[in-house]
């Protein structure tokens, strides 16, 4: 009883969560920030409850000096607990398909073998990297990021949109827009919204089933069960739902019988009022492989998206972020980090979490400006190196000889047109912007882009030299 109890994923995750804030307690911020708040919890089985450490350099950290500590507290909320292994995370991730209850053994000896040692790795993304299958043996949702609430969103212009309509979800009691989709490009936020909105609903009615996952568990599982003929226990378990989110639909892409049963549960759930959240890298519409059907289902409710961060919001992130891991952070080093790293708030996180990583472990001292340039090098390096659609316009029109200007005007003169189209086709391989993000740079809608970037595939087959132009272009600009 007391075993079965444990088995459900919120249980366990407020188990963890409430561990977290006693050793955050204990042991003070620095330290639960570089050791205990990258751990996530994993499976349980046999009375062995498995925590995921991203490193093993960090794993035997962990054993020697917090594993005794965890596992008093743990057993004492929890006597189902009998024992606390420490595995590591990278490792687990590569044995995906490994790991399933009949594979145990296999997975244990996989993952005691030393895994790349990197301290500098970002806590907060591997928190939660953890959802693979059999997590919470096997229990349809996976563990939320503690982490990932509305009190820890910084609010922007780029955001501000999508923060309201999760918030006005997250609050009502009746079911306001539904489903609500988000949709913006990598580490801009959707993940933790999403979270954010379940530890609000969880908070005021713990009553409430939320089942969170992302498209590819979701589609897991469906494949899984048509294996095993056993798609009626797998429909079953969504009926009880009152709250279903899934993320990153975009991987339901080309799947089509994956597609079709969501598109079942989907309407079933809209029909009995529950509230659906998904998110993608893009809009409804602009999902690629997608049934134009469920495209439209999905589009029917809210759709917000979260733009690239301007200067103010990086500013913001990064003081709340050093404030919450109780550090200094001089604004001539924030103004500096908020003016480079402008791709996504993941890698911003990233590369502050590096900094002072390096002034804790390594050298203790305080952060400079010098020190930050020095410790994130490589990183900016690689960053400064990243295409833009701007240099894309620039090199094409070169090539083709025309002005940028006239690539961004309205002429559709085919000498104007095929190098905008190549120009677009290029934006769309080389760099992570969206189909409407290219479309603003040229004045044109998504669905313009989305017609350049076939055409220019189709001419790539037909015409071997422009093939080889574009090809040429291609490596001028990735160089
Ligand atoms: P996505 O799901 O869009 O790829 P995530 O939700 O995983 O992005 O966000 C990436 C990282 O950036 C996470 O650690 C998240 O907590 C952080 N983050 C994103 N947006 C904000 C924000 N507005 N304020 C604070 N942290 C944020
Ligand atoms: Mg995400």
């Amino acid at each position: 009883m007391a075993e079965e109890a444990i088995l459900t994923d919120t249980s366990v995750q407020d188990q963890w969560g409430q561990i977290c804030n006693q050793l955050k307690a204990e042991v003070g911020d620095t330290a639960f920030e570089s050791w205990l708040k990258p751990l996530s919890v994993g499976s349980f089985s046999d009375g062995v409850m498995n925590i995921c450490v991203p490193t093993r350099f960090m794993r035997n950290w962990v054993i020697t000096h917090y594993s005794d500590r965890i596992h008093k507290i743990w057993e004492k909320k929890n006597p189902a607990i009998k024992n606390i292994n420490f595995i590591v995370q990278a490792i687990q991730e590569e044995s995906r398909s490994l790991y399933n209850p009949t594979c145990r053994s296999l997975l244990k000896k996989i993952t005691s073998t030393p895994a790349p040692q990197n301290i500098y790795q970002s806590g907060s993304a591997n928190i939660f990297a953890n959802n693979n299958e059999g997590t919470l043996n096997d229990s349809l949702s996976v563990p939320l990021n503690p982490q990932y609430t509305f009190d820890n969103f910084v609010v922007g212009k780029t955001n501000e949109f999508a923060y309201a309509a999760a918030r006005k979800v997250a609050e009502s009691r009746n079911v306001s827009f539904n489903p609500l989709f988000l949709y913006s490009g990598v580490g801009l936020g959707k993940t933790h919204l999403m979270h954010a909105i379940a530890w609000h609903i969880k908070q005021q009615d713990p009553t409430r089933n939320i089942v969170y996952l992302s498209a590819e568990k979701f589609m897991y599982k469906f494949v899984r069960a048509l294996r095993y003929k056993d798609t009626t226990a797998f429909k079953e378990q969504f009926r009880s739902v009152d709250v279903l989110m899934v993320d990153d639909v975009q991987f339901m892409g080309g799947k089509d019988t994956t597609q079709e049963e969501f598109f079942y549960t989907f309407n079933s759930l809209i029909e009995e009022g529950r509230q659906i959240i998904i998110s993608a890298d893009k809009s409804p519409a602009d999902l690629e492989g997608i049934e134009s059907r469920l495209k439209s289902r999905l589009g029917c409710g809210l759709v917000a998206d979260i733009h690239p961060t301007d200067f103010d919001l990086r500013m913001g992130i990064l003081n709340n972020k050093a404030q919450q891991l109780g550090v200094e952070l001089p604004t001539k080093v924030a103004e500096f980090l908020a003016q480079k790293i402008t791709s996504n708030i993941r890698e911003l996180e990233g590369a502050l979490r590096r900094v002072i990583a390096h002034s804790q472990l390594l050298s203790d001292k305080e952060i400079t400006l010098d020190m930050t340039q020095d410790v994130l090098k490589d990183m900016l390096r690689s960053y400064d190196k990243r295409t833009t659609i701007d240099e894309i316009q620039k090199k094409v029109a070169e090539h083709f000889n025309i002005s940028v200007k006239e690539m961004q005007s309205s002429r559709r003169a085919r000498t104007v047109a095929r190098p905008r189209q190549i120009a677009m086709y290029l934006a769309k391989q080389l760099t992570s912007r969206s189909l409407p993000e290219i479309g603003r740079k040229f004045d044109r809608d998504h669905t313009t882009v989305m017609h350049a970037v076939r055409k220019v595939e189709e001419l790539i087959i037909e015409d071997a030299s422009l093939a080889e132009s574009i090809d040429c272009l291609r490596r001028a600009l990735d160089a």
